[in-house]
């Protein structure tokens, strides 16, 4: 019978919750549980868990690559067909001058190559970020995605990792994929989030984690993605808030974490391999 790998995000609305060190201590949990955990870390603007995990980026695995439009003046007749056609309003054309590509709002998708009736434009292949491989230890990878710097769109770059990973998984057979996302709720978190079993919404007891809260629990929802909340530093704030947006999705708090002076060391140290409290 094929085996079922469970797909688990750690995510959360709002920055500096503990996201990342709920998703180090729950890989770390799983493992010393004797099970084969790959960690991905999908917050491809500023990846930590390696650092969190006490390793370094070392060899590149993988470089990703998108295209991007490149325009031939030779060629090009000043339609405007593909200022029309881009959904992303990345391309502007002055009265009868010939279109100009803003490159940050492009997503590369490829439709002004397509539809553009005279071949005016060419896709160009260009380095967007890298994959690195750690081997922990027996039965524990993290794969690290890494955008490169001042790219806008970063969506792609996790959709690449998440592909990378899917290779690995045909030789490394794990138990459970964990993908550390990016806080918020925009592209490439909606890019790590999709496909997976379950979504843990990590926050913390203030008024601002609760409203993030709210906007991540209503992402999943639209995505189908089933979620759970776990509450960080649970002893530090009023979770009055927090309950109302559980009820209101009518989930429950899944678990909550007290603040902890030996996690809060461990973390500043990057020695949080050591820390296997059965927290999630
Ligand atoms: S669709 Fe092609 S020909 Fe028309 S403006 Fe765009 S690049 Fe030029
Ligand atoms: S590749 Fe897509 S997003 Fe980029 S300019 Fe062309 S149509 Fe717009």
């Amino acid at each position: 019978m094929k085996k079922k790998i469970k797909k688990i995000a750690i995510t959360g609305g709002k920055g500096g919750t503990g996201k990342s060190t709920v998703a180090v201590l729950f890989a770390n949990k799983l493992v010393k549980e004797g099970k084969k955990v790959i960690l991905c870390d999908c917050d491809v603007e500023c990846p930590n868990d390696y650092l969190l995990l006490g390793q370094k980026l070392k060899k590149t695995k993988e470089k990703i690559f998108a295209e991007f439009p490149k325009l031939n003046k030779n060629k090009c007749q000043k339609c405007g067909l593909c200022v029309k056609t881009c959904r992303n309003n990345a391309i502007f054309q002055a009265p009868g001058q010939y279109p100009i590509f803003i490159k940050d709002l492009c997503s590369g998708c490829g439709a002004c190559w397509i539809v553009c009736p005279h071949k005016a434009i060419q896709p160009k292949k260009e380095e967007i970020g890298q994959i690195f491989v750690n081997k922990i230890k027996e039965n524990y990878w993290l794969v690290t995605g890494v955008a490169k710097s001042g790219l806008e769109e970063t969506g792609p770059v996790v959709t690449q990792t998440k592909k990378f990973v899917s290779n690995l998984v045909k030789k490394n057979k794990p138990d459970f994929i964990l993908f550390d996302t990016a806080a918020g709720t925009h592209c490439p978190v909606i890019s790590a989030l999709l496909d997976c079993d379950l979504a843990y919404a990590v926050t913390e007891p203030t008024p601002m984690g609760a409203y993030d809260l709210n906007l991540i629990l209503d992402l999943c929802q639209k995505l189908k993605v089933p979620a759970k909340v776990i509450l960080n530093q649970s002893d530090l704030g009023n979770k009055k808030e927090i309950k109302k947006i559980t009820r209101k999705f009518r989930i429950n708090i899944e678990e909550e974490i007290p603040f902890s002076k030996k996690i809060v060391e461990a973390y500043s140290k990057g020695n949080l391999l050591k820390v296997t409290q059965n927290y999630v």
